[in-house]
């Protein structure tokens, strides 16, 4: 079986294909035989289909060869398509030949394995139909994010990974030796991409931010995927729309080609295709008056924490803006209040059923004197930020910008109860292989 010429898996399923011959190749997914019949269910990377295959038609040598091929093992198939009432999908391939690509070891893994020990074969684990339908929804999220950003002509920019700032002052930043001299994996993209902005106006950058937090929650990974973007000429109004925009873009892009793995992962496609904005919006002073109101006390200055955001979340069905927080639990970047100096022009986008912050966003500050002064109130050199501060020198204009957590909308999008299970190699404080 070296010819050229197999056919996808999904070929089976064709309108026409019955009574049709099919050439397939692809992994086992589990196999068993009894009474000189084989049945198998083969996947490749357009579906699954049942095959069977007799004794008396493929021979013993090549039947016995078949019958030891292991689950994940590869082999093609030459058959005819066949209705099969019993089937999954109502048809399978009846096998004339087989061959054996390779039969494989034993598969390490199966049902009622700890979580440590799925997390440990995780390069195997990530075969499994949850782990495929959850990296298929994921490229399709990436590619609804970048279709709707190119709508709205915002270019796509490409910030380096290593730096010589420790962007929001460093405390959770990892650290390296860079030829002798002290260097961090990037936190965010924000600073590099409001440099470019003034060259392009309207810029993002889709590349892994790092942080070295402790956090063991079900919402921080110490790796993830950072859709960043900062827009000239906007104020807080015109990015929260921006931000709503997309959101409800993304959301009916996978309702509407993601429909069967959204289904079998647990996420009904009509509840994503539900989505309108605008989303609702709530000052935190309001925020706060309805935490007290539903026995979460917070004092004036402090940050929402996880239990906070579920409990402002967990009754809601859209997304919620929280706006106009206390500046003191801001970074440095962001614009004061006109006429309200005690809370800075900044939003985070809490997701809905209590998955809590997905995305952060803020106008950004153009005074550079007022830059320089938080910069040093936040423990932070202002000489180490020169470059930055440079971009309020020379035409600086009102601008404003957010940074999306990728994993934590598909979090919240595919209903998983912990981050990791969103992206294929989770990096944790307790886990950084394989
Ligand atoms: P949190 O308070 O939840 O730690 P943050 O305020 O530190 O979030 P930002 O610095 O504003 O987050 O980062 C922008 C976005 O990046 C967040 O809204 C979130 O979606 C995402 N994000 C931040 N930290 C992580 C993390 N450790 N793992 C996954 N996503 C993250
Ligand atoms: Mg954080």
């Amino acid at each position: 079986m070296t010819a050229p010429g197999f056919d996808p898996v999904e070929r089976v399923f064709a309108a026409d294909a019955v009574g049709r011959p099919v050439r397939l190749r692809g992994w086992v997914l589990r196999s068993r035989s009894s009474g000189g019949i084989l049945f198998l269910v083969l996947r490749d990377r357009t579906g699954t289909v049942q095959v069977t295959g007799k004794k008396d038609v493929l021979g013993s040598a090549a039947f016995d060869a078949v019958e030891h091929v292991q689950v994940e093992g590869a082999v093609a198939v030459e058959g005819t398509v066949a209705v099969d009432p019993r089937a999954p999908g109502g048809r399978e391939v009846r096998a004339a030949a087989f061959s054996v690509i390779d039969a494989g070891l034993p598969f390490p893994i199966f049902a009622d394995q700890t979580e440590e020990f799925r997390l440990d074969k995780r390069h195997l684990a990530i075969r499994s139909q949850e782990h495929v339908a959850t990296f298929r929804v994921k490229a399709e999220l990436l590619r609804a994010f970048r279709e709707f950003l190119d709508s709205e002509s915002v270019l796509e920019m490409t910030p380096p990974i290593l730096s010589g700032n420790a962007a929001e002052g460093g405390a959770e930043a990892f650290r390296f030796d860079y030829f002798g001299r002290p260097a961090y994996l990037s936190q965010t993209a924000q600073l590099y991409l409001e440099a470019l902005l003034f060259p392009n106006e309207r810029v993002y950058a889709l590349t892994p931010s790092f942080r070295a937090e402790k956090s063991r929650t079900p919402r921080h990974l110490t790796e993830y995927l950072h859709l960043e973007a900062e827009l000239a000429w906007c104020d807080l109004e015109g990015l929260l729309d921006f931000i709503e925009r997309m959101v409800v873009h993304v959301a009916h892009a996978l309702a509407a080609r993601r429909a069967p793995e959204l289904t079998a992962l647990g996420r009904p496609p009509a509840e994503l295709a539900a989505l309108t904005s605008p989303f609702p919006r709530i000052s935190y002073a309001d925020a706060l008056d309805r935490l007290a109101g539903q026995g979460f006390p917070v004092r004036w200055g402090s940050d929402l924490g996880t239990a906070e955001e579920r409990a402002l979340t967990l009754e809601e069905r859209s997304p919620i803006f929280v706006t106009r927080f206390p500046r003191e639990v801001k970074a440095f970047y962001m614009l004061p209040t006109a006429g309200d100096p005690r809370t800075v022009e900044a939003a985070d986008l809490l997701a809905p059923e209590g998955y809590g912050e997905i995305v952060g966003a803020s106008c950004r500050d153009t005074d550079a004197e007022r830059l320089s002064r938080r910069l040093t109130e936040a423990g932070a050199d202002p000489r180490e930020y020169d470059w930055y501060l440079d971009l309020r020198r020379h035409g600086s204009v009102p601008h404003a910008g957010f940074g999306l957590g990728v994993e934590r909308v598909l979090r919240w999008m595919l209903r998983r109860e912990h981050i990791r299970e969103t992206t294929p190699f989770p990096r944790t404080p307790s886990r950084h292989t394989p």
